[in-house]
This record gives C-alpha cells, sequence and structure tokens, in this order.
C-alpha cells in the first residue's frame, strides 16, 4: 500500500486530479493524507510532469533550508486541494458548487497565471512559471486544476472511483466513456473478487 506521493498511485490521468487524489481514500474511510510536507508537493509536481527533476531538487533544497512557514503552507495547499475536489464531484454528479470553492480555486490560479512569462524554447511558445521560493510549487498545481476546470473535453468526463476505500477522481479516456475504477489492476480487481465472494457464502 502506497505511504506517501513518492510511492502512490497516478491513476488521475491529470496532474490536478493526482493533486487531489493525495488524500488516500474518501470513500469508506477517509485518509491518509499523503500532503503533510513540502516535499510531498514537490515530489508529486515532478512525478506529474508539472516541475522538472532539476527544479523539483532544488526547490527541496531550498526548502530543507529554510523550513519555516510549513504548516501554514501545507494548510494552503490542503485548502487549495479540498476546493478543486468538491469543484469536481459537484460537476460530475451534477449537484450545486460552493462559490467559496469557486474563489479559493480562482484566488490561487489568478495569483499563479500574474507571474506566468511567456518563454520561447525549441522553436515553441509556451507559458512558463519560474519556480523561485519553495511555496511557488503549489501556483503549478492551481493552474493545473483551472486548467482542467475551464478545458475538459467533455467526452472526457471526471469521474469518481467507487471502490471500496478508495473515492478517486480520474480522467475516463476510454471508448465508452464507462469507465468504473481509478485503477482497473487495484480497485477493479479487489471488486470483482469481493463480489465472487459474497456470492459464494
Ligand atoms: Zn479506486
Amino acid at each position: 500500500m502506497a505511504s506517501s506521493t513518492a510511492d502512490m498511485r497516478l491513476s488521475g490521468g491529470h496532474p490536478a486530479l493526482d493533486f487531489v487524489n493525495t488524500v488516500d481514500s474518501r470513500r469508506g474511510r477517509l485518509g491518509p493524507d499523503f500532503l503533510v510536507s513540502f516535499a510531498d508537493l514537490a515530489t508529486l509536481a515532478q512525478r506529474v510532469g508539472l516541475i522538472s527533476p532539476a527544479d523539483a531538487g532544488r526547490l527541496l533544497h531550498d526548502a530543507a533550508s529554510h523550513p519555516g512557514g510549513t504548516a501554514s503552507f501545507i494548510r494552503r495547499a490542503r485548502k487549495l486541494r479540498e476546493a478543486a475536489y468538491r469543484l469536481f464531484i459537484a460537476e460530475t454528479a451534477a449537484q450545486d458548487f460552493d462559490n467559496r470553492d469557486v474563489a479559493t480555486v480562482e484566488a490561487e490560479a489568478q495569483k499563479a497565471r500574474l507571474r506566468q512569462r511567456l518563454v520561447f524554447t525549441d522553436g515553441l511558445w509556451a507559458w512558463s512559471l519560474p519556480l523561485n521560493e519553495p511555496e511557488d510549487v503549489l501556483a503549478v498545481f492551481a493552474i493545473a486544476a483551472a486548467d482542467l476546470l475551464t478545458g475538459r473535453e467533455l467526452r472526457r468526463p471526471v469521474r469518481e472511483c467507487k471502490g471500496h476505500n478508495c473515492g478517486w477522481l480520474f480522467l475516463d479516456h476510454s471508448k465508452a466513456g464507462r469507465r468504473k475504477w481509478c485503477s482497473e489492476a487495484s480497485c477493479g480487481t479487489r471488486s470483482r473478487v469481493e463480489r465472487f465472494r459474497s456470492k459464494e457464502t
């Protein structure tokens, strides 16, 4: 079983959903929460390709030499994560959303976008976000969450895994659009085994 962002499964299909999935279970039981330190977030950002290994190494080094402010940073990161989670869930379930959650994601994304620079590298123009401070790593997730909320293709809905002790969110890339599990190998298999056992008894 995974114990941190370093070994958790990346089954969201989008960096914003892997960020939201740093709570290991949202159905049946809540937690454990993998987002407890700056390193957890930087590690995830690197694993999902939002920052380079070189940037991750530099930010981790800086964070280790200036450990102050971690608790308030983690509170802020979790606030963004939970707001994004509730917005995706509300959309998936066609339920009302809370304007406070919109304001949270909007404020973090606005702050992040203000710092983006237009750069030309390898023959392509792209938005780049300079990572000066360890806390800047949250900005890449704020932009990812806002991008997914606004830019998602309609035929690829966000789904909630119905697996026991799961509840992770994922983008349904399947052709039929009826994917039920965050991972066939874990939640899908476990569910089939449970169904088989309940038939036996
Ligand atoms: Zn699952």
